[in-house]
């Protein structure tokens, strides 16, 4: 069933697109359904602009897409994590890298499907849950450490959302890219880690006008470290690591607004230079280019080591049923489907 874009190295980036159920809001507004999800796979969008197009639009399927899968609204957290994310923990544990990422417009769900709340935690919690539940099944799971950093990239600064104060300063080393000074928080189990995560998060960076809520152009990434002890064919002990990424992106929408102009003509402008950036690697990675432009951005230059090469790299493109979002649901799943 899944497939993905083999790219690279033998590297697979897996795409998929997760419909959130329609809100009260956008009940209230009187919102029609713009998006169809069927076989867990296929995405149908139709703008249904007046009732007449409703009417005549309803018999017919609209614009067709296929991803690796798709959810509906009715899919749990669990569904999710399972079938996108669940293969990358088994791979971090084999000593490679990997990374995931939520990307749409804001109110589409990214915090939803990354964080969730504590009565339904997200991607991040349940995969850290499920990578302690797969070392405790190992023989020799002493010898596994677990560390956790959480960080922001926000207008081209990044911060440490464990322990928040001065920007950190990006430094290349042996190892690549490491932000200097950033909290490495060595976790034990996964009931300390969805506290620490909801606190994380608290601390992103709110817009001045709008003091409580998180501003779309925050884009957060938890990375996930596990070290082991391995015996290698020749009986050495061998130190093997992994790291799993978890972003949750700015809000696809300023950038969209802007997708024809180049980085260059955006300098001082008003929009997401990673977001960007992102894009353009994961356009060069799906393209086979051999030159991937990592060194655009701080988000790139973070994830140089968790994305192409051989790393697995999942998208999870999330969206809102409601028509009065067509037009960002349409340039998400769009964007999704360019990835593929
Ligand atoms: P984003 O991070 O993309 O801006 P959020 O994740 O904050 O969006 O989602 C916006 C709102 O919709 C939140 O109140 C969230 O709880 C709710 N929501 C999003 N996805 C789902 C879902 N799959 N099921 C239930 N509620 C959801
Ligand atoms: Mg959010």
């Amino acid at each position: 069933e899944k497939q993905g874009k083999v790219v690279g190295n033998g590297s697979r980036i897996l795409v998929f697109v997760r419909l959130r159920p329609m809100n009260k809001k956008e009940k209230e507004a009187g919102s029609r359904c713009s998006v169809r999800v069927v076989n867990r796979r296929d995405v149908y969008l139709t703008e249904f602009a007046n009732e007449n197009d409703y009417l005549r639009l309803n018999r017919v399927r609209g614009r067709h897409f296929t991803f690796d899968a798709a959810f509906p609204e009715s899919a749990s957290q669990q569904e999710v994590y399972s079938t996108t994310t669940s293969e990358l923990v088994e791979a971090v544990l084999q000593g490679r890298n990997g990374s995931v990422f939520c990307y749409g417009a804001t109110g589409a769900g990214k915090t939803y499907t990354m964080l969730g709340s504590v009565e339904n935690p997200g991607v991040m919690v349940l995969a850290i849950k499920d990578l302690f539940s797969k070392i405790r099944q190992r023989s020799c799971d002493g010898n596994h450490v677990v560390h956790l950093s959480y960080l922001e990239v926000y207008n081209e600064t990044v911060r440490d959302l464990l322990s928040p104060g001065r920007p950190l300063v990006l430094r290349e080393d042996k190892q690549g890219i490491v932000a200097a000074g950033l909290t490495q928080y060595r976790a034990y189990s996964t009931d300390e880690v969805m506290a620490l995560l909801q606190q994380g998060n608290q601390n992103r960076t709110t817009e001045p006008t709008r003091a409580n809520e998180t501003s779309s152009r925050s884009h957060a990434i938890l990375q996930v470290v596990i070290e082991y002890r391995v015996r290698d064919a020749a009986m050495n002990i061998v130190n093997r690591v992994g790291k799993l990424s978890l972003i949750d992106l700015a809000g696809s929408e300023r950038a969209l607004a802007t997708d024809q102009r180049t980085l260059r003509s955006l300098e001082g402008a008003n929009i997401n230079r990673s977001l960007l950036a992102l894009s353009s690697c994961i356009n060069a990675l799906v393209e086979g280019k051999k030159h991937i432009p990592y060194r655009n951005s701080k988000l790139t230059q973070l994830l140089k080591d968790s994305l192409g090469g051989t790393c697995n790299t999942v998208m999870i493109a999330n969206i809102s049923p409601s028509n009065l979002s067509f037009g960002e649901t349409q340039n998400t799943v769009h964007w999704a489907d360019r990835a593929k």
